[in-house]
């Protein structure tokens, strides 16, 4: 269905849980997220139903996510119950990447169309220091995994970072020569624990050209500009949701893992679905695509939303 701008929604990211095996510095606290019931939490059913009714509202792509979505028990199961939803055409899911070695084969039989992987620095004490719990080494073995299993042309999402990762953009784009990944750099939101941080970790995804200026633009594919080293099996993509906002062409709704629909990832305002069924939860998702915010205000401030990344689910 179309929003109250007239943008075809058609795309939900569905947060199955705020938990994570990670402790990003830019994305969640050292100390975790602070300890829900589980009954705040959709179940398993609510997050099947919830996803059937998006798909009912002319949702075809879901996008599963979190927190860490694999540390969600039942996962593998849940992903084989969207995936029998008639009418959804994708089922994709974003993640670190870090238990596909046991998850990749289970998840692809399950029918999972796509694969993107977050990974921020190619070395290993940096990723250490990043993510405070994780192994690069995991991580590794994990996109190992996943093509043995049959993800083809994996993504892979690199949070641009001033200081700390701009040294290896370079890197990254090399491993598009061989491999037919796709290697996508993503602007620092300020939001949650690194809102304060200082300016110059906000870098424009623009740096990217910048470094590599034999990158041959290619055609865009949904918020990504996206360009090629010359001969490369593989693509770069820039996602600047600060520098060049895509809010006029967002075909995004969200759910929370506690069952709030989100018309945007920076707006304060949420519509709780859970304990709705059927009409009603149909109705209650059609409002909230309705009401979808026009823009975010990056550009201006910070984001107005008082959840931290994890608990929206990226
Ligand atoms: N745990 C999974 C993962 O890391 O891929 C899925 C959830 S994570 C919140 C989704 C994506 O959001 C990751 O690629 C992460 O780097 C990104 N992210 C988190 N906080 C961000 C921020 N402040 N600005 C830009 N990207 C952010
Ligand atoms: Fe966990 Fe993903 Fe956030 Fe890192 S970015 S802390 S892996 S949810």
């Amino acid at each position: 269905m179309t929003d109250g701008c007239g943008r075809t929604i058609d795309y939900l990211r569905l947060s199955v849980t705020d938990r994570c095996n990670y402790r990003c510095r830019y994305c969640m606290p050292e100390e975790g997220v602070c300890k829900r019931e589980h009954r705040e939490m959709l179940t398993l059913e609510e997050l099947a139903e919830v996803a059937a009714a998006c798909v009912g509202c002319g949702v075809r792509k879901i996008r599963l996510t979190g927190g860490e979505p694999l540390v969600r028990r039942g996962i593998v199961e849940l992903c084989r119950q969207l995936r029998a939803i008639p009418d959804l055409r994708e089922l994709c899911l974003t993640t670190n990447g870090s238990l596909l070695p046991d998850l990749a084969a289970p998840l692809r039989a399950a029918g999972v169309d796509r694969l993107n992987i977050s990974l921020d620095t190619l070395r290993p004490e940096r990723f250490a220091q990043m993510t405070r719990l994780g192994q690069l080494s995991d991580v590794l073995e994990g996109i190992r995994a996943a093509e043995d299993a049959g993800f083809r042309d994996l993504k892979f999402d690199t949070v641009l970072i001033g200081g700390f990762n701009d040294d290896e953009i370079a890197d990254f784009a090399a491993l598009t020569r061989d491999h037919p990944w796709e290697m996508r750099f993503i602007e620092l939101m300020p939001m949650g624990p690194c809102a304060d941080w200082d300016r110059a970790c906000f870098l424009s995804a623009d740096t990217v050209l910048e470094r590599l200026p034999e990158l041959e633009q290619i055609e865009s594919s949904g918020v990504a500009r996206r360009y090629r080293l010359p001969g490369a099996a593989g693509t770069i993509g820039l996602i600047s949701p600060v520098s060049h906002d895509f809010c006029a062409d967002c075909r995004r709704i969200r759910v929370t893992a506690d069952g709030k629909l989100k018309g945007c990832l920076h707006s304060a305002e949420e519509l709780p679905l859970r304990g709705l069924h059927g009409a009603e939860l149909e109705d209650a998702i059609r409002r909230g695509i309705a009401q979808k915010p026009a823009r975010h205000h990056l550009s201006e401030r910070k984001s107005d939303t008082p959840r931290n990344m994890n608990q929206i689910g990226g």
